[in-house]
């Protein structure tokens, strides 16, 4: 009868829209205790939108900085990159992607790109200092209502910044309510800023235990190794391409699987086939009676 239940089981998962790679992968999600959600995309829906955009140089006037934003970010598949494109096109900037030579992505931190023979970075503090500019953090801790804040760098110079909003899923801090109720803690593990983890924080209420912010994809790593010894079995959820290491690192890595990008898919035990991320403590509940009908 074994085999039968977890049959039933991987399909009833299934009709709710996870689908889950394996048997053994239940028994382990039965066993957790603590899960780590990643924030963007995640925790958020990942929709952001453009709230502010500043120059900081006389030579940049804005139109220049969205035309440069716009170009570059047309290559990246980051949820921030889409809103800033569309920003500029709302602002009738058209990008031209074409121009951009020397494209890089630097996962947890932002992106570069040669256009029109300049060097330019988008990105967070890291990527601020990776372009040799020292000045990026005091900006940023001036602007304490915001939520995400990007820097824009010529060489290594900081030529602007831009905001960014966006808003928590739908039944995130029930998702997490619900979870403490079975006696599972949560964490937040996040590349964003700390006080755009603490923004979050605010939204999902007292349920989140812990947040930790400002993590490349390797922190996330040992973030969750450093939460595997502390706490126990840890279930970790993710949507980009900076979880995927995490991912796999956990005792079951669940992805998003209607806006997550496919690395995080393949690396994942189970996929969420919606963005409701409710469908986790239900999935542990359902992981955790199928294995009291084994034992
Ligand atoms: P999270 O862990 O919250 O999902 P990421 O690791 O994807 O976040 O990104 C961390 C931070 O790196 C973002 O908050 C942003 O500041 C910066 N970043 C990443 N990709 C880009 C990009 N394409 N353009 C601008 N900034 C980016
Ligand atoms: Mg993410």
């Amino acid at each position: 009868s074994t085999p039968v239940a977890i049959f039933c089981a991987l399909l009833k998962a299934a009709r709710t829209g996870l689908v889950v790679k394996g048997g053994d992968i239940l028994e382990a999600l039965a066993k957790t205790k603590i899960v780590a959600f990643d924030k963007t995309g995640t925790i958020t829906k990942g929709e952001f939108t453009v709230v502010e955009l500043w120059t900081l140089s006389n030579d940049v006037n804005t139109n220049t900085l969205l035309f440069w934003i716009s170009s570059i970010e047309s290559k990246s598949s980051h949820p921030m990159a889409s809103a800033l494109v569309n920003h500029a096109r709302l602002n009738s900037i058209e990008p031209k992607p074409e121009l951009v030579n020397d494209f890089q992505i630097y996962p947890g931190e932002g992106v570069s790109g040669d256009i029109n023979g300049k060097k330019i970075y988008i990105g967070n503090k890291r990527i601020a200092m990776r372009a040799g500019c020292m000045e990026a953090g005091p900006v940023g801790e001036e602007i304490k209502e915001v939520v995400t804040v990007g820097y824009v760098l010529m060489g290594t110079l900081l030529v602007g910044f831009f905001t960014l909003s966006d808003t928590c899923r739908t039944g995130a801090k029930e998702c997490i309510e619900e979870l403490k109720s079975m006696g599972i803690k949560s964490a937040l593990l996040t590349g964003d800023s700390v006080a755009a983890a603490m923004q979050a924080q605010k939204q999902l209420g007292d349920a989140i235990e812990e947040i930790h912010a400002e993590l490349l994809p390797e922190d996330k790593v040992s973030r969750l190794s450093d939460l595997k010894t502390r706490v126990g079995p840890t279930t970790m959820v993710g949507d980009g391409m900076n979880d995927a290491p995490a991912l796999a690192k956990a005792d079951v890595g669940i992805s998003m699987g209607v806006s997550g990008s496919a690395v995080a898919m393949e690396t994942s035990h189970i996929t969420l086939m919606s963005n409701d991320i409710r469908k986790i403590p239900k999935a542990i509940r359902l992981a955790r009676s199928t294995q009291s009908k084994i034992i």
